[in-house]
């Protein structure tokens, strides 16, 4: 391999580098009954055994559930774990990544203000930035991420800084810590999408981000049978995206989908180091095929922003030369299945052609010049000899 990652083998144990965290996943006080997994409080509300109780809990001088939308057993079991994961002192699950979102960004950005944003952020953001956000008279300065000078001159008197590192499609980077010192200096809240590198790989608060969103519905989940979402961070800035939108918006996380994630993030230590040694093995032999003109992966960056990732998931891009037929190559895969999303067991490609046809003029791949030739891989928990002779035979198959 042309650079191995130099804090994290995929050898070793995951758990060892979560420390406490990994083992608040296996194991916990017995839920009631002596259960080892928790109940799915499958309730809309919760009552009061008298007057007082209730008083006394709407005050905030008792502490119960009172209504899902609000807080669930369940969820926040799920909460309690994330927050751990990321070194959080609190969490708040929602209904998709795209709640986590906008509701954080929505707590911290108003009318008349401007925020910045790297730019290839995820699609679903950038179309919540460009479409909605104007009709609210919020401003998105979109940055090039990997350029701290960059950053620099959009910050002054924007509110919030968006980071996604790596980002969608184009895998590109960030220096967490000298991008956040930036904004902090002028007293500006910073976010990061986490769900490609997962507290596994990376652990953004440690490095003086703020808040930590996560797509739940890729890797923390990890069987692609969820949609879900969550944001971490101080206890401060969780209570003003609970008083601000969490409530309000009502995009709460339901206690079944709860459930399925603590089920889920029991196994993200194993998971991860999968991906991560498959999804190295195959961009390997992606980069010396004669029909791969570049390979976008974390793992081939020079990039400050790589000193914070302590290994790589199984999720990135490769451009093919022109003499490839794209569709015939994407149709010719058969362990590497046709759809969007990724994080889950199964293989997956995404070609960036049809995604740049999608919803024309918002679309940031375009605005930002992604190559149609752009091709992404979700590499699974497959044998990876099977995904690479599925890999090879395809290429076979779509010479022009
Ligand atoms: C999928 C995704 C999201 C959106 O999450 P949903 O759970 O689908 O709403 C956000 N960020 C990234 C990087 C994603 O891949």
């Amino acid at each position: 391999m042309n650079e191995q990652p130099n804090t994290f083998d995929p050898a070793s144990l995951a758990s060892d580098y979560l420390g406490e965290a990994a083992t608040l996943l296996a194991h916990d006080e017995p839920f009631p009954g002596g259960a080892v997994v928790p109940p799915i409080y499958q309730t809309s509300l919760f009552t009061f055994a008298n007057y007082a109780d209730m008083a006394d809990t709407f005050a905030g001088r008792r502490k119960q559930p009172i209504y899902s939308r609000g807080d669930n057993p369940t969820v926040m079991e799920f909460e309690k774990r994330v927050a751990a994961l990321e070194g959080a002192e609190a969490a708040r699950g929602f209904s998709s990544g795209m709640a986590a979102i906008s509701a954080t960004v929505l707590a911290f950005v108003g009318a008349g203000e401007r925020m910045v944003a790297v730019r290839n952020c995820y699609g679903d953001a950038y179309r919540l930035f460009e479409r909605l956000f104007p009709r609210l008279h919020i401003k998105v300065d979109y940055v090039d991420g990997a350029d701290p000078d960059a950053v620099a001159a959009a910050l002054p008197g924007a509110r919030l800084l968006y980071l996604e590192s790596p980002t969608s499609m184009m895998f590109e980077l960030q220096d967490l810590e000298h991008l956040t010192r930036l904004a902090k200096e002028q007293g500006i809240v910073t976010t990061i999408d986490n769900s490609w590198a997962t507290p596994v790989f990376q652990k953004p608060i440690s490095h003086g981000v703020d808040l930590v969103l996560h797509s739940a519905s890729k890797y923390l989940s990890g069987h692609s049978d969820t949609v879900a979402g969550v944001v971490a961070g101080s206890a401060a800035h969780i209570k003003h995206i609970n008083e601000q939108t969490y409530s309000q918006l009502g995009g709460k996380l339901s206690p079944f989908e709860g459930w399925l994630l603590l089920r889920g993030l029991r196994t993200l230590p194993l998971r991860l180091p999968h991906h991560m040694k498959s999804g190295l093995t195959i961009a390997e032999r992606l980069k010396a095929h004669g029909k791969v003109e570049r390979v976008n992966h974390p793992a081939y960056s020079n990039h400050p922003g790589k000193k914070t990732l302590a290994g790589y998931a199984g999720l990135f891009s490769f451009e093919v030369t022109e003499d490839v037929d794209i569709p015939a190559f994407v149709d010719a895969l058969k362990f590497f299945r046709i759809g969007v999303s990724w994080g889950g067991h199964e293989s997956l490609v995404v070609p960036a052609k049809a995604s740049l046809e999608q919803t024309p003029g918002i679309n940031s791949m375009a605005r930002f010049g992604v190559s149609p030739r752009t091709i992404r891989f979700n590499v699974g928990l497959e044998n990876v000899e099977d995904l690479w002779a599925d890999i090879a035979q395809a290429f076979d198959k779509s010479k022009k």
